[in-house]
């Protein structure tokens, strides 16, 4: 019987686990699938406080971890498959753990990207096709490259791509964008970018060596495009890992947790939320970590009531 389990290793897990784990609880936390999140796989990081010449995502995580495990928090790797949070203790079925058993539980999953799930999108992952602009960028050098996506996310995976490509062509599924004004603004005013708008995605075309084309479908004239490019970068969002908790957690339609305003609280007690898992708008190292401290704190108090 653990006093708490922690399920999730980014910065507000971690952040979470240091501060468990220095207040003598000794939380188990679990690693999942993509251990130290999103962090991981960004190259620098320049606006987490605390780093003037910045730092490098992978670093920054393996600094955390290390901090929490001088403290006592012990880490398992293991998917949890489901949880019981019906009454207390916690029930959760871990791969390869079997049941483990907790007073108290802190979520912080994180969010995964999006893929727009069309042909050939999967198999060219690492071949061309990405999620990750910062990570993968770099290799697409005086090429040209595609972003997918309406949003903020896309206006700003464009304009940092143009610093290595030859030309980014924005494509999105309709004519109007999603993405704020100013974001709309910075992207509409780069010169390298060029706008592909009311076309919708329907294929990604490859030759044994990679990506050559997108396939998209014009929503005006109703035919059917290739726009060539070796880099197809989709920028579509993000879902939040939420789908383990079988609906016991009360979260928003798009499967966000919702947290009691100013704090980590689900709506059960004993069980609390940090990190991108619930939060939708920010989406910042620093403001998941800071949501992970409150996490531990509210943790803290729950357990000594
Ligand atoms: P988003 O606002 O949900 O936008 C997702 C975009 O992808 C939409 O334009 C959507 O098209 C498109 N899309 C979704 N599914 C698709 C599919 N299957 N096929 C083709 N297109 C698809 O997501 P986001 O851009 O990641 O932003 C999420 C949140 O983070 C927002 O609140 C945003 O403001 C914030 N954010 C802020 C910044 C910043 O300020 N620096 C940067 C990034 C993100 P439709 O428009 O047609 O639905």
């Amino acid at each position: 019987m653990y006093k708490s389990i922690i399920i999730g290793t980014g910065p507000a897990g971690l952040t979470a686990a240091i501060y468990l784990a220095r207040a003598n609880l000794n939380p188990l936390v679990i690693e999942g699938p993509e251990p130290g999140g999103q962090l991981t796989t960004t190259t620098e990081v320049e606006n987490f406080p605390g780093f003037p010449d910045g730092i490098m995502g992978p670093e920054l995580m393996a600094n955390m971890r290390k901090q929490a495990e001088r403290f006592g928090a012990e880490f398992k790797t293991g998917w949890v498959n489901s949880v019981d949070l019906s009454s207390r203790p916690f029930k959760l079925q871990v791969e390869g753990m079997g049941e483990l058993v907790a007073e108290s539980v802190i979520i912080s999953t994180g969010a995964s990207a999006r893929y727009l799930g069309i042909e050939n999108e999967r198999e060219n992952v690492g071949r061309g096709v990405s999620t990750c602009a910062t990570c993968d960028g770099f290799f697409f050098r005086n090429k040209k490259i595609i972003v997918v996506g309406g949003g903020d996310s896309a206006m700003e995976e464009a304009h940092f791509l143009t610093k290595f490509a030859s030309e980014v062509v924005l494509v999105h599924r309709r004519n109007e964008l999603r993405a704020s004004k100013i974001m709309q603004d910075r992207a509409r005013s780069n010169p390298k970018i060029t706008w592909n708008l009311d076309k919708t995605p329907l294929a990604v075309e490859a030759n044994g060596m990679g990506v050559t084309a997108l396939k998209v479908r014009n929503n005006e004239t109703g035919e059917d495009e290739l726009i060539e490019t070796n880099g197809i970068f989709v920028a579509i969002g993000h879902t939040p890992n939420t789908k383990f908790l079988g609906g016991q957690i009360t979260t928003d339609e798009q499967g966000y947790i919702i947290v009691n305003p100013g704090s980590s609280e689900t709506n059960i007690p004993g069980v609390f939320a940090c990190g991108d898992v619930q939060d939708s708008k920010y989406r910042q190292a620093i403001s998941a970590a800071g949501s992970g401290c409150m996490a531990a704190l509210d943790c803290e108090r729950f357990l000594e009531a």
